[in-house]
Parts: structure tokens; C-alpha cells; sequence
């Protein structure tokens, strides 16, 4: 009886013990749960184990990506990026440049003017566009429209102005003062007649001449019978002299009423001079 007595007290003391060493409950984290805005964290709360497992790996999924990571720079050293030099100065020797030191042309120089006639590539990479020549005297011979030429054209047309058809024009009474330009720089086949070859007008060599007016005041068509025979034949004998062609009434139906001159060249240096003065009889 006394043994059952003591197992009957150590049995209660036994279960005294178990109670109170239960862990006890954990208030603060359900308070915080449910305070949380996230329903995640409050699913999490609320589900078994294993959902909760699943919510937290859902939750992993929707977070969103993390920022990339910044991109590391080439860690060679920087190039030390030296500016662009300037182009050279063009050489001193072209025509153009010649012209502008020489002042003896009205000019500007301007940017290409290309295009394409059949299969061949017409304009010139910087062509002169000349209005006007300077005497010797200072004054000036006014060419209109102006002419559109490569640079070793607008030179020798100024000289030939200048030197030859301005003193042709004194010994014929008269000063020079204005030459009508027929055409210049045209990217065209010859006469217009298509599947021709390119025209020396569009490789920019070339102008054509239809009068000229001297300082008393007086146009001549360069086909008139009108006009000064000695200026007439300067002009001839000086044009067939600088350019490789001249072309003018006589020539060819085409050539009737302006003379054509260009700067081609050809193998041997071959040149044309065709050109029937008004007083001589015609071929
Ligand atoms: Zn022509």
C-alpha cells in the first residue's frame, strides 16, 4: 500500500513536470503575421507546413529579379582619342589656286557637281564657277551666265579672255565687256544624241559662246557678218591655239550659231579647229 502511494505521487509530479516544461506559446510572431501586408506571410500563418514550403517557394519566384549587375568596363586603358588633323592644304600648283593668285578671275569654288549620262559619271570634284575676268586695266569682262568648269578650263578660258580676245577687241575700237555663254558644265552626251559618248560638257571641260558685247555698247553673235572680221579671227586663231577643240559655224549643223571649245585630250595630241568666219565661203 505504501508503494502504491509513492508511484501515485511520482506519476503527478511526473505529469507537473511535463506541463510546465511545454514550450510556451509564441504570440509575438502570430501578432506580427498578422499585422504583415504580405499575403504570403500571412498565407504562411495560416497553412500547414508543406504549403507553407510551397508558398515560400512561390514567394522566391516572385520576387523580382535582382538589378544586373553593372557591367564592367573594358579594363584595357582608355584610347586617347587624338582629333582629326585637318586635309592638307591643296597644292599650290593647281589651276584654280593659280587663278586666285594670278586675281585675275571672278570666281568661287564649289563642291561637286556630278551625275550620271549613260553609263559615265559626269561633274567634276570641285569646279569653278567663274563670272567674270579682270583686265589688265582693272576692269571687268563680265561673263554671263557663269561658267561652270574644272578648274584647268575656267583657267585657260580666263587666260585666253584676258591675254587674246580683250586685245583683239581694243584693235577692233573697242573695249570687251561682256561674253554670252552658250553652256558649260552639262552632263549630257554629244549634241544630245543619246547613246553618244559623254560630252566634254559633262566632264566640266568644256563652254560654248554665242556673242559678245563690247564697251560701246555692241553685241555680236560670233556667227554675224556684222561683226569685227579682226575680232572674229583673233578669237579663231587664239582658241584653236589653247584648247584641244573648236567647234563653231561650218563645223556641223550643231555649231551653227556658237563656237565650242574644250580641253580634251587625245592620243598624239591631236586637236580640231572648225570654225568658218562669216566672210569666208562656206565648205
Ligand atoms: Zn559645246
Amino acid at each position: 500500500m505504501r508503494a502504491l502511494v509513492v508511484l501515485i505521487a511520482f506519476c503527478f509530479f511526473a505529469a507537473l513536470a511535463v506541463k510546465f516544461a511545454e514550450p510556451a506559446k509564441q504570440p509575438v510572431r502570430t501578432v506580427a503575421i498578422a499585422k504583415s501586408d504580405s499575403p504570403f506571410l500571412q498565407a504562411e500563418a495560416a497553412a500547414p507546413a508543406q504549403a507553407r514550403a510551397l508558398l515560400k517557394q512561390a514567394a522566391v519566384l516572385s520576387r523580382p529579379d535582382p538589378a544586373p549587375a553593372p557591367k564592367i568596363q573594358n579594363a584595357e586603358p582608355a584610347t586617347i582619342q587624338v582629333p582629326k588633323q585637318p586635309p592638307p592644304p591643296p597644292d599650290s600648283e593647281t589651276p584654280c589656286t593659280d587663278l586666285l593668285a594670278e586675281d585675275i578671275a571672278v570666281m568661287q569654288l564649289t563642291s561637286s557637281s556630278s551625275g550620271i549620262s549613260g553609263n559615265e559619271l559626269c561633274g567634276d570634284e570641285a569646279p569653278a564657277r567663274l563670272n567674270g575676268i579682270k583686265l589688265r586695266d582693272g576692269s571687268i569682262v563680265q561673263v554671263t551666265p557663269a561658267v561652270m568648269a574644272k578648274c584647268e578650263m575656267a583657267h585657260e578660258f580666263a587666260r585666253w579672255v584676258r591675254d587674246d580676245l580683250a586685245e583683239a577687241a581694243r584693235f577692233a575700237g573697242s573695249g570687251l565687256r561682256r561674253i554670252h555663254i552658250d553652256g558649260s558644265y552639262t552632263c549630257r552626251p554629244v549634241n544630245n544624241i543619246k547613246g553618244q559618248r559623254l560630252s566634254e560638257h559633262g566632264k566640266a571641260n568644256a563652254v560654248d559662246i554665242g556673242s559678245v558685247t563690247l564697251a560701246n555698247g555692241k553685241t555680236f553673235a560670233i556667227f554675224s557678218p556684222e561683226a569685227p572680221g579682226i575680232l572674229l579671227a583673233s578669237m579663231r586663231a587664239s582658241a584653236c591655239a589653247r584648247f584641244t577643240t573648236v567647234l563653231g559655224p561650218g563645223a556641223d549643223e550643231a555649231h551653227r550659231d556658237h563656237i565650242h571649245i574644250d580641253l580634251a585630250q587625245r592620243r598624239g595630241g591631236y586637236k580640231i579647229c572648225q570654225w568658218t568666219m562669216p566672210n569666208w565661203p562656206l565648205p
